[in-house]
């Protein structure tokens, strides 16, 4: 009954940053509302967020995080693979997924033999096993989903009906059907588990019925940005769905709960050469942890973002800083565009740098995770979707929302690397720049949307708002249910 306040929460999160970072972020959320958490992940994994659990557990919060050995010989991956944002190449995805389900064993004796009995799992969708766990230990299991109920509902839509098959090439568009609005896509901008001709198609499968055992799902969104949603993706599912988002609020100070051992490096280099800007003056672009580009495709960014004469900061991750790419910034591009640019190689403070005053627009790839938090620091958007649900995000951001612009992006291309060239134009990236930046009516119109969204976004999170009120809700389902 009700006087079980506290129970056992055990999260496990898919090895990936747009996964484990919203994940942990609930779990702080959930501790902080003094319920015991625990975090079950990787050693390398773990070793990103140690930092902040341990600030967390500082401050008397009932967080942990449990490290367990990840069998990257035994899965054929490299020595020290235990993320996907550090696979080498796309063929070792198999790989990857099949060393996650390899910890199986080891999770659930350490379930067996938790002195407080874990009262629920959050897991990802993208590791189907816990959900055999969870029923193995009469554990009620809720699906964590790295992205939105809207794009959620677009994909059981196609799925559900013939539209799919019923177009005659994979670009040419449809409109998703059964939900309110109109929205067109074609097959290569759906989720590639859609390609159930792929390898992938067993993972898949076992997704999705996986899915369909479940008690629930948790998505880090909240209400009033989904429009409604929420509540059919509910009901096409028949299940609870709990928006509890955005999660990085958590904590008082948006920008220092996001301080991450990643973060650390380059923060007070960016936030000083911030401030030296003018107010929504600068375009930050990044497309998050997973996105390749071929050389020409990144010298187009460039050539753009150059030719726009706003500044900007410019995140390349580590993994597209070729010989070639940084002789091509160090060989006249930084000089060029020297007093306007800051690049940053590698991992850059993200959230922090959107919070800043001086912020104006965010180049972005529509992860979700990014999406929120743009739409968190209510900046105007450029969308240049690459793969997964990131083109039916971009259609919440762009359509729905309105406080978006698109660069123009029609196919996929998440391992661009391996084929040479570009399909993102300079003109177009330029374009995009300046008709988000522009101080215009329609500009104007698409910031006053984004700041509306803003504070909607805070009031979710606050005391009495939907978001909140939901984890309050799913927390007293989840303690009552093992009392
Ligand atoms: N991120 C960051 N710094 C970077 C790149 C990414 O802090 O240089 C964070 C970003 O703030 C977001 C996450 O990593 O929280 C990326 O998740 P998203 O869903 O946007 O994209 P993915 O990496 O999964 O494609």
């Amino acid at each position: 009954g009700k006087g079980k306040a506290t129970g056992h929460f055990v999260l496990i999160p898919l090895m990936a940053q747009g996964h484990m970072i919203p994940m942990v972020d609930i779990a702080r959320l959930l501790a902080a509302r003094g319920v015991l958490t625990s975090l079950i992940t990787t050693p390398l994994n773990a070793a990103r967020f140690t930092r902040s659990v341990e600030e967390a557990q500082a401050s008397g919060l009932p967080i942990r995080l449990v490290e367990l050995p990840f069998p990257c010989r035994e899965a054929g991956l490299p020595e020290g693979c235990e993320s996907l944002d550090t696979l080498p190449s796309k063929e070792l995805i198999i790989n990857f997924f099949k060393a996650t389900a390899m910890l199986r064993p080891t999770v659930d004796e350490y379930l067996s033999n938790l002195e407080i009995p874990a009262s629920c799992i959050i897991s990802d969708m993208g590791l189907p096993w816990t959900g055999s766990t969870a029923k193995k230990l009469g554990i009620p299991r809720l699906i964590f989903h790295g992205t939105c109920c809207f794009s959620l509902l677009c994909v059981l839509m196609v799925r559900k009906s013939e539209v799919y098959e019923s177009v005659a090439t994979d670009h040419e568009p449809f409109a998703v059907p059964g939900i309110p609005h109109r929205i067109e896509v074609t097959r290569v901008q759906l989720p590639s588990n859609f390609a159930m001709k792929s390898s992938m198609k067993g993972l898949s499968d076992e997704i999705l019925e996986s899915e369909a055992a479940a008690s629930g799902v948790v998505v880090n969104s909240f209400n009033d940005l989904e429009r409604g949603y929420t509540e059919l993706y509910e009901d096409a599912i028949g299940k609870k769905v709990w928006t509890i988002g955005p999660t990085f609020q958590s904590n008082k100070s948006v920008p220092h709960s996001r301080k991450r051992e990643q973060d650390l490096g380059d923060e007070d280099l960016c936030l000083g050469w911030l401030d030296e800007r003018a107010p929504r003056s600068v375009v930050y672009v990044s497309f998050g942890s997973l996105a390749r580009f071929s050389f020409e495709q990144l010298v187009g960014i460039g050539l753009g973002l150059e030719a726009s004469n706003y500044p900007f900061i410019w995140v390349i991750r580590a993994a597209n800083v070729t010989a070639q790419m940084e002789e091509w910034l160090t060989g006249g591009f930084e000089e060029r565009t020297k007093g306007r640019s800051l690049i940053i190689r590698g991992w850059a403070p993200q959230v922090l740098i959107l919070s800043h005053p001086s912020i104006g627009g965010f180049m972005t790839h529509c992860g979700w995770n990014s999406t929120l938090e743009g739409i968190n620091a209510g900046i105007p958007m450029i969308t240049w979707p690459m793969f997964a649900d990131q083109f039916l995000n971009e259609k919440l951001v762009v359509e729905m929302a309105q406080v978006g612009v698109g660069v123009g992006v029609k196919s996929p291309s998440v391992w661009q690397d391996e084929k040479p060239g570009a399909s993102v134009t300079k003109e177009e990236v330029q374009s995009a720049v300046e008709r988000l930046m522009d101080q215009g009516e329609e500009g104007e119109a698409r910031r006053n949307r984004a700041r509306d969204l803003r504070e909607r976004a805070k009031s979710a999170m606050e005391k009495g708002g939907s978001s909140y009120t939901n984890l309050t809700l799913l927390i007293e389902e989840m303690t009552n249910y093992s009392s």
